[in-house]
């Protein structure tokens, strides 16, 4: 099995295993209805037709193809090779971790990244709803970190694994057990702490950037542990918030608008 399909094997199971809890548990009242699924997805099946022709092989692959030429630190350096898969892992999450609070500074850049965060609920078909031209941005990004850090591909794999995960988990309208959010908080972003970055107050929306750890915004100061108001149905931006704002070509157009 390519790891393409293994990735998208694992991304539907968990799609599936979080609709599922998100019927069982929900933590807010639940939105996930057959029109909102079909627009969400429509961005993610656009931006993976796009990423596949972008970058045929994946990044795990252009990750084999620098280990072949000798291309990039890890394969010039006769580093262990735990060492460098610990390492590649963590520099990715931070890479991507500083790409999200990039998204979020850079005008140009949060034209695109304001279409995810115009969903006005949130749940899992939330972290589908990203601007195929952000997927693009973020894979090209990526590319050059993998290539020039000569990452072992195992540890490409790992992280885009967690990564999807992380964001699938993350956005999932899911009341966790009190305790197990509690000790998860420690190392990892969980829903409600990412629910505080789907705030429409930018004091709130500017914080919590992680996909998986919650490190690098502890150690960046940018780490928020409870909303200001309170109001976890408060979700979304100031504008776009009408339901033709939230159709599949309102959400393509919505950086040029
Ligand atoms: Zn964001």
């Amino acid at each position: 099995m390519s790891d393409a399909s293994l990735r998208l094997l694992v991304t539907l199971g968990l799609l599936a295993a979080f609709v599922g809890l998100e019927y069982l548990v929900p933590a807010r009242p639940n939105a996930l209805g057959l029109r909102r699924i079909a627009n969400q997805a429509g961005l993610a099946f656009i931006s993976s037709v796009l990423a596949r022709l972008a970058l045929g092989g994946g990044l795990a692959g252009l990750a084999w193809m620098a280990q072949d030429q000798g291309f990039g630190l890890f394969n010039l350096v006769s580093a262990p090779i735990w060492l460098a898969i610990i390492v590649s892992f963590l520099l990715l999450d931070f890479a991507i971790w500083a790409q999200h609070m990039l998204l979020h500074r850079v005008p140009f850049l949060w034209r695109l990244h304001r279409v995810h965060h115009g969903d006005t609920v949130m749940d899992v078909s939330t972290a589908l709803r990203f601007h195929p031209f952000e997927i693009l941005a973020s894979l090209a990004y990526k590319a050059a970190i993998v290539v020039l850090l000569g990452a072992p591909a195992v540890a490409v794999l790992m992280f885009e694994m967690a990564l999807g995960a992380g964001a699938l988990f993350t956005h999932a309208n899911i009341a966790l057990p009190k305790g197990l959010e509690r000790t998860m908080r420690y190392l990892f972003i969980t829903p409600s702490l990412h629910l505080i970055h789907h705030s429409p107050n930018p004091v709130e929306t500017n914080s919590n950037f992680g996909f998986s750890f919650n490190f690098w915004d502890r150690a960046f100061g940018t780490y928020r542990a409870a909303r200001l108001n309170g109001d976890d149905n408060h979700i979304g931006l100031k504008n776009w918030r009408g339901p033709r704002d939230q159709t599949l070509g309102a959400m393509l157009v919505n950086p040029f608008r």
